[in-house]
């Protein structure tokens, strides 16, 4: 038995290296710029984030359940938050609302900032330290909370990316913003847009970007 598995598992290994090089062209054709987040996006090994019968799906452009009626966003929608995120920006610290299966979590992680991860689900959470431990990337602080409240003790941040659709933008969140800092959210219901939020001098400026789907932010934790 082992010794099947083996040839197999290698067989694999070449396969995703192909096809998450195909995957970053395709991210790079539908208009993702940013060098360094094509980078962490071509390292992160996205088959170790999705159960292992969807690992062949795991470098096509669509969103996969991991499971408790949750999502794995699609690659170009971790790809194009993570560079509203960081754009112009070197290193920060940053909050991110839903852990979910961790796949987001490792991209900004290889991407060399401080990453904060709040999650409602316990079981989720689990599975997203497994996740990461697999892909080598243990450094993230992931709490077991609800991310509407932020994390007030780790605040302010450069920047927060929410992974679950608001109705309205979480108080508390803005509050917890550095001075110059980003939230990029999506929000809505059946219809829902990314949202850039920048804490400026000025005060706070809103933009509306892309139509996208998400899973809803829920209220307190499991
Ligand atoms: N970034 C994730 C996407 C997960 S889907 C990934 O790469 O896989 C959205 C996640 O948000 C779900 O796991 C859901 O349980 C979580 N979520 C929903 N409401 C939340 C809340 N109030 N606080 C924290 N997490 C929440």
């Amino acid at each position: 038995m082992a010794a099947r598995l083996t040839p197999q598992r290698q067989d694999y290994g070449m396969l995703s290296d192909r096809t998450r090089m195909r995957m970053v062209d395709r991210l790079r054709q539908a208009g993702i710029k940013d060098e360094r987040v094509l980078a962490a996006m071509y390292e992160v090994p996205r088959h170790l984030f999705v159960d292992q019968a969807l690992a062949t799906r795991a470098y096509d452009d669509v969103s996969l359940p991991i499971g408790h009626a949750q999502t794995i966003s699609q690659p170009l929608t971790v790809a194009r938050m993570s560079e509203l995120l960081l754009a112009g920006k070197h290193g920060g610290k940053i909050l991110e609302i839903g852990t979910g299966c961790g796949y987001q979590t490792a991209v900004l992680l290889k991407l060399g900032v401080d990453v904060f991860s709040i999650e409602r689900l316990g079981a989720l959470l689990d599975k997203a330290r497994q996740n990461l431990r697999a892909a080598r990337l243990v450094h993230a602080r992931l709490v077991h909370g609800d991310g509407h409240f932020g994390l007030p003790e780790a605040a302010p941040f450069d920047g927060i990316i929410m992974t679950a659709a608001a109705r309205a933008v979480p108080e508390a969140l803005i509050a917890q913003l550095a001075a110059g800092g980003r939230l990029i959210m999506p929000m809505g219901d059946a219809e829902q847009h990314l949202w850039h939020i920048e804490n400026t001098p000025q005060g706070l400026q809103k933009t509306r970007l892309d139509p996208v789907k998400f899973v809803p932010l829920l209220p307190g934790r499991n």
